[in-house]
């Protein structure tokens, strides 16, 4: 059941930027009562469940691909989401191009980071980043908006330094390449957004928060 005093707190608590409900722990229903206290976008991170809220959802909130995305599951969400966080390979960059082009369609992308260096996690390294933005020139259906990361799973005192860190790459970044349109920030959850807003995001990633 969605907590509506707690969701509302969080979207004033952390303007101006933007609450991305991680909806994976939603019901139909659940999309409709985030809706009703001002939710506009759903983030979702599992392909199938994203298919199923889009075919069962006639709102008017958006839809976001937050998680990890196989390069062979693309062609099924490319016309159904405004925004992709987790472009986190080269294949991948790849595959959006060309879905995007198939469907006539130029795709909003972020660049997902890993931070922390973490065997776990997926993303691009710091070190990759000019090449990546580099390369993304030639693809002419993506439209590269910024980074995306998360924050090791530890004591959320200590993830402030990623978070700047992340900011850093960003404004780096915007130095470099200002043919594109550098302006987002997608990272902190329930745990950390606090921080995450301190340096800057722009789109926050909450979920379990705003559920009983
Ligand atoms: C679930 C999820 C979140 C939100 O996590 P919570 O801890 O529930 O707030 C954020 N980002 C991604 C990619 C997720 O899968």
């Amino acid at each position: 059941m969605v907590n509506q005093k707690r969701v509302n707190e969080i979207i004033n608590e952390i303007k101006p930027a933007t609450l991305v409900a991680a909806t994976k722990y939603a019901s139909i229903e659940d999309l409709y009562e985030l809706e009703k206290v001002g939710v506009t976008i759903f983030g979702e991170n599992q392909v199938q469940s994203l298919l199923e809220k889009y075919k069962n959802y006639n709102g008017k909130s958006k839809f976001h691909m937050i998680g990890t995305l196989q390069t062979n599951k693309v062609k099924y969400i490319i016309d159904k989401v405004n925004l992709i966080h987790s472009v986190a390979n080269y294949r991948l960059i790849d595959e959006i191009d060309k879905q995007s082009k198939k469907h006539n369609k130029n795709m909003d992308i972020l660049i997902q980071v890993n931070i922390a260096k973490e065997d776990s996690k997926h993303g691009f390294l710091e070190e990759e980043l000019d090449d990546v933005f580099e390369y993304l020139k030639n693809k002419s259906n993506l439209n590269p908006r910024g980074l995306m990361i998360m924050a090791p799973n530890i004591d959320p005192e200590k993830t402030d330094i990623y978070f700047k860190k992340a900011k850093e790459l960003l404004n780096t970044l915007k130095n470099k390449f200002s043919n594109y349109n550098l302006t987002d920030l997608s990272m902190g959850m329930s745990n950390d957004y606090q921080y995450a807003i301190k340096n800057g995001a722009t789109l926050v990633r909450v979920g379990s928060l705003l559920f009983e």
